[in-house]
């Protein structure tokens, strides 16, 4: 068994334990979702304390005791890209808070997604420089969707697997999806969408942006969030973040 990791990783988040500890959550692309103790780190003059901070791009050496350990000790780092030009910008750092949170609930520890890391490093990379942020961040969410399966059911009931054509189309939180009018019933999860946009959530392609308004965008954005909730358990802070911020696609 390996006991050393080298790795690179972003830093998807991070917690104070104690005083002066956090526990930092990162992503590596052969080792998935994984977990550390950074001793200190949370000291005024800790020097890797800033490194720690979420969306750091870092290299990593991790050591562990055995296979599947929750909390693997952190023996060195190297910064690669403190993803400076995103922490610049307010609205910017919201939505790559909201791609980091979306690959930290959907991804079980310990479950190497190659992919679903290079979506993540590259999403962030774009979203320096894009001007629609909405439309950015929906398109980068909704395929780590998709590669960590968990991609909503948009082209049929969710319920039934039959055809739903109302247009707006409602969405079901607990259903997973859209559903048909037969199923509609009196659920309370339930988001109206044009269908215009559920056909461009079907259609988009890697690396597209959404052609959406912020208006379009935080409703779908809404049903992610309600269907996310729900199924795993999570309570998303980027989009309470992301509604504090006034005008988001600067
Ligand atoms: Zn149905």
């Amino acid at each position: 068994m390996e006991n050393e990791i080298s790795t690179p990783a972003i830093v998807l988040n991070r917690r104070l334990i104690g005083e002066a500890d956090r526990l930092v959550v990162l992503y590596t692309p052969h080792n998935g979702k994984l977990k550390t103790i950074a001793k200190g780190a949370a000291r005024a003059k800790s020097r890797r304390g800033p490194l720690l901070e979420p969306l750091c791009e870092l290299d990593v050496l991790l050591y562990r005791k055995r296979e599947n350990q929750d909390f693997l000790t952190l023996k060195s780092i190297s910064l690669l890209d403190a993803h400076s030009n995103i922490k610049a910008s307010l609205p910017r750092t919201a939505f790559a808070m909201l791609l980091c949170e979306t690959i930290e609930c959907c991804s079980p520890d310990h479950n190497p997604h190659p992919e679903a890391y290079d979506l993540l490093r590259v999403s962030l990379r774009r979203l320096k420089s894009t001007r629609n942020l909405w439309g950015w961040a929906l398109s980068c969410q909704l395929h780590a969707l998709a590669l960590l399966g968990l991609f909503p059911r948009l082209t049929e009931c969710a319920r039934c697997g039959g055809h739903a054509a109302d247009d707006p189309v409602p969405l079901s939180a607990r259903n997973g999806g859209i559903i048909c009018a037969a199923c509609r019933g009196n659920e309370e999860f339930q988001i109206m969408l044009p269908r215009r946009i559920l056909d461009l959530l079907t259609s988009t392609s890697v690396g597209e942006d959404l052609p959406v308004s912020v208006e379009e965008g935080r409703a779908v954005e809404q049903f992610l969030r309600t269907y996310l909730e729900y199924h795993l358990e999570w309570k998303f802070k980027s989009l309470d973040f992301i509604a504090s911020i006034k005008q988001t696609n600067r």
